[in-house]
């Protein structure tokens, strides 16, 4: 019985979640699927009335389950985002979810902001690097607040953490018969850590010999993101790098409300899944809210837990429901989100 911990966290998550789970319990009723929900109250009300963002026992506690579903994390009555800061970095860090991982699939062409793309020219997955990089806040201030103050941040790049993300890049396309991966770097400005990431490329690359690998120096591939996005099927870069493109990525594929993605260690045997957008505050408790990254968060945690095929079918019905216009305002329709989530709901049953 794969039991998901699920938490919904603040503003929108909620809302969202709620939509996520209601496709899950009804693919669940019809396929047998067995899966045990248990919600967590980790979030900003928690953090508000107890003074406990999420203890060390907790966090050890998220290894018990086969998958975390996440809402969003954001409120404005903690203006220093500490609980957000706490539980999300804390889950990517402590449990080591070194993947994240980030498709970017068109699913209906009039939401894309490029001219003349279709959906079949952008379909690509980003893996970006979550654990190492810049954001290991490594580094410090010197001289604080006077003339001379220095700030340093250090880049951390080990070969055991570039490895296992190049690998997993490969592994993915191998897995998916995707024939091209694309490494993205600043070698050439960034000559110790990223000529790490070059070495161990050329070393993982070479194992697959099927798979076409590339490599484009960062600000080549956000041009070409943008102007050929069908030249790619999986990248892999680091987390500064990832933070960005996957951004860049998630406008391309028709905006922050259809963007989902993964937050994986798959050798721990742990992944948490989540829409990629924030909590929202402004349009929360409204029904304003978008439920399709939640939706299509909840079938990416489906395909880990073994349930590939399930993942392709909220796939189909997300792209049923955008053609329909059966969406929320934000996407230019007059659903509210629970309505949405209910259209989902009746496409999969058809
Ligand atoms: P944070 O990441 O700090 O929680 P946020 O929620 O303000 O920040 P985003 O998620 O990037 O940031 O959202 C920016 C704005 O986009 C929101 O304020 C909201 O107006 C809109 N938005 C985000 N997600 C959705 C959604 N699922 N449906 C509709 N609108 C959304």
């Amino acid at each position: 019985m794969p039991h998901v911990a699920v938490i919904p966290g603040d503003g929108i998550g909620r809302e969202v979640l709620d939509e996520g789970l209601k496709v899950l319990r009804a693919l669940d009723a019809r396929h047998g699927l067995d899966l045990r929900f248990t919600h967590l109250p980790y979030g900003a009300d928690r953090y508000l009335s107890t003074g406990l963002t999420i203890t060390p026992e907790e966090m050890a506690g998220l290894r018990e389950y086969d998958a975390v579903y996440l809402g969003a994390l954001g409120d404005p009555r903690v203006p220093s985002n500490v609980h957000a800061k706490d539980i999300l970095l804390g889950m990517r860090f402590q449990l080591d979810l070194y993947i994240n991982l980030r498709p970017c699939v068109l699913l209906d062409e009039r939401y894309c902001p490029l001219k003349d793309r279709r959906p079949e020219d952008v379909r690509f997955t980003v893996f970006r690097e979550n654990t190492e990089g810049l954001y290991t806040g490594i580094g410090g201030q010197f001289k604080r607040d006077t003339a001379d103050e220095v700030a340093i941040e250090a880049e951390l790049n080990t070969r055991k953490g570039v490895e296992r993300i190049i690998r997993a890049a490969f592994e993915h396309a191998r897995s998916r018969g995707l024939k091209r991966v694309c490494m993205s770097d600043k070698s050439n400005a960034m000559r110790h850590g990223h000529d790490l990431w070059q070495r161990v490329f050329k070393l993982v690359a070479a194992e697959y010999p099927t798979i076409k690998a590339s490599h484009l120096y960062v600000d080549a591939l956000v041009m070409e993101m943008v102007r050929a996005p069908d030249r790619f099927d999986v990248i892999v870069t680091n987390n500064l790098f990832g933070d960005i493109v996957t951004d860049l990525g998630a406008q391309i594929q028709g905006g922050i409300g259809l963007a989902a993605s993964g937050n994986l260690n798959p050798e721990a045997g742990i992944g948490m899944f989540e829409p990629v957008h924030g909590s929202a505050p402004d349009i929360a408790g409204q029904g304003l809210a978008n439920p399709l990254a939640a939706v299509l968060s909840a079938g990416m945690m489906l395909s880990w837990l073994g349930h590939v095929e399930l993942e392709r079918q909220i796939e189909d019905a997300v792209r049923v429901a955008l053609n329909d216009g059966l969406v929320t305002r934000e996407l230019g329709g007059s659903l509210s989100t629970s309505q949405v989530g209910d259209a989902i709901v009746a496409i999969l049953s058809r």
